[in-house]
């Protein structure tokens, strides 16, 4: 193979963008054609609002990008796989005409612990080992928890107090005694969040838990986590970007790219928002982001104390993509689902992948593994990728393998990392009512502001119609 090569851009949406750099008025103005931008916007059209989208890249998606290997092949550089109870994602899915196939989950799984590789039936979650009894126990705890928990709200929580002031490796210390139950709860944190335990509130987490649902269905730890029946059940034909790709081209001419909002103005009556291709005015603003994003946006006046703590509180994760192209699934002939899940390092979770039909191993190279990577040379990144593969599956997974690439999250302009952002202990307590509430005509979304599938696609496109609904309502 040759040289490293990262992932380039492929398929952005290029709209027209009418007239921009005029000062172009519009009822509503959303910030952000990610998912949530998208769906806000959606909605507030369908209500008759007259909506313009201001984005700061060439392209809709945000953290949903369908990316390109050094061969150029499409591939998923962001979000992936979707699941049951994610209702919202899969009827845009289901608009938009992208198909949806099962993520392989036959054979077996690999959990890489300490250095030696459990082979474990890819339907079982855990292997039998010192760890596991008490993980069961404390998984049952953490769905007992969800059980009626305030999704969304979770400083509402009766113990919300004492959960947002210890972290989740001080609530695992509590409820683990071994080294693998530990690692296991760990895990359980880190694959999702791509953040370390000691990194993250316990309130947080448990919220992420019980967010894992819908409204019949409260989350449990085994949807969050699961291929069957969980959140990585499924992934989109062609990639997960086409859904917000075909959106985005389906009301192109407003959508203005290439225009990062620097800063919003609020008048006695609407707002301004300036950016780098003009000013433009509405009555009210949309800002679909992550809190950790929407801080860097100047505000005037400014925002009130409460906002400002919570958006310095939330911190995006340190997550990047490996993918490793084959001609054949040679793992599936070794009877290997694809998928292992551990404490090696740098890439700590793997999942079989698709793109345009080849073969792919992905790796997750996640929180200070990648915040190491970050630092060094492209080339470290594929070679120690590829090292990783090896460890699990073997010498083939370098001698066959015929093309390959990767996505950086870390230092993406107008992402700053991923998969999402996190809160360490004592935000959500003090400041998380202001998550959510309207500063004068600003209204947030954004999937950290969602209530179901926080940090998931599903919970981007709710947050978005949950703030095009307080918009409508006024
Ligand atoms: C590596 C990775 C893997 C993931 N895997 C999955 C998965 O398998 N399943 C799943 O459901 N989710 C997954 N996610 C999470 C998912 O991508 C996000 O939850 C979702 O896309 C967030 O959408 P959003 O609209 O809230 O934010 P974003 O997608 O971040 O959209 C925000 C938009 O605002 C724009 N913007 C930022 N600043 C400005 C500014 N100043 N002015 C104008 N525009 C601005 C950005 O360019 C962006 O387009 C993954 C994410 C990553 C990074």
């Amino acid at each position: 193979m040759a040289a490293a090569a990262g992932l380039a851009g492929a398929a952005a949406a290029r709209a027209t963008p009418g007239a921009p750099g005029a000062n172009r008025d519009a009822e509503v103005i959303v910030v952000g054609a990610g998912l949530s931008g998208l769906a806000a916007a959606k909605a507030l059209r369908a209500a008759g609002q007259r909506v313009l989208l201001l984005e700061a890249r060439d392209r809709a998606g945000g953290r949903v990008f369908n990316a390109t290997t050094r061969g150029g092949i499409a591939v998923d550089g962001g979000a992936e796989f979707l699941g049951p109870t994610q209702d919202r994602i899969a009827a845009f899915a289901a608009e938009y005409g992208v198909p949806t196939l099962p993520t392989y989950n036959r054979g077996e799984s690999i959990f890489a612990i300490n250095g030696a590789l459990h082979r474990v039936p890819a339907a079982v979650p855990l292997p039998i080992l010192p760890g596991t009894a008490e993980t069961a126990l404390a998984m049952a705890r953490i769905d007992a928890t969800a059980l009626g928990f305030p999704v969304g709200e979770p400083w509402r929580h009766p113990e919300a107090a004492y959960l947002d002031s210890i972290t989740w490796q001080d609530w695992i210390d509590a409820n683990a005694g071994t080294y693998e139950g530990k690692l296991f709860l760990a895990l359980a944190q880190s694959a999702p969040l791509s953040v370390r335990p000691h990194e993250l509130s316990a309130l947080f987490m448990m919220n992420y838990f019980a967010a894992s649902g819908n409204e019949s269905n409260p989350g449990t730890f085994a949807r969050l986590l699961s291929v069957e029946g969980g959140a990585q059940e499924r992934f989109f034909d062609g990639g997960a970007a086409l859904v917000p790709l075909r959106m985005a081209e389906s009301f192109s001419d407003s959508i203005v790219y290439g225009a990062p909002a620097r800063a919003i103005e609020q008048h006695e009556a609407g707002a301004s928002v300036i950016t780098d291709r003009g000013t433009f005015r509405a009555a009210k603003v949309v800002v679909a982001m992550s809190p950790a994003i929407s801080g860097r946006i100047e505000y005037r006046p400014g925002l009130p104390s409460e906002r400002v703590e919570l958006t310095r509180g939330y911190t995006m994760g340190r997550i990047a993509k490996f993918l490793a192209v084959y001609e054949r699934p040679f793992w599936r002939e070794d009877g290997l689902s694809g998928q292992v899940v551990g404490d090696g390092t740098p890439i700590d979770v793997t999942y079989e992948s698709y793109g345009q039909g080849h073969h792919i191993l992905m790796g997750f190279i996640s929180a200070d593994a990648m915040a190491d990577l970050d630092a060094r040379p492209d080339r470290d990144l594929v070679e120690t990728g590829l090292e990783s593969l090896v460890r699990y599956f073997g010498p083939r997974a370098r001698s066959e393998a015929v093309d390959y690439g990767f996505k950086k999250w870390d230092n993406d302009p107008y992402s700053w990392g991923g998969p999402t952002a996190t809160t360490r202990p004592g935000i959500l307590t003090r400041f998380g009512p202001a998550l959510r509430a309207p500063v004068g005509d600003i209204h947030w979304a954004g999937t950290e502001t969602a209530d179901y599938w926080q940090g998931y696609m599903d919970g981007a496109i709710r947050s978005g119609e949950r703030a095009a609904r307080e918009i409508l309502a006024l």
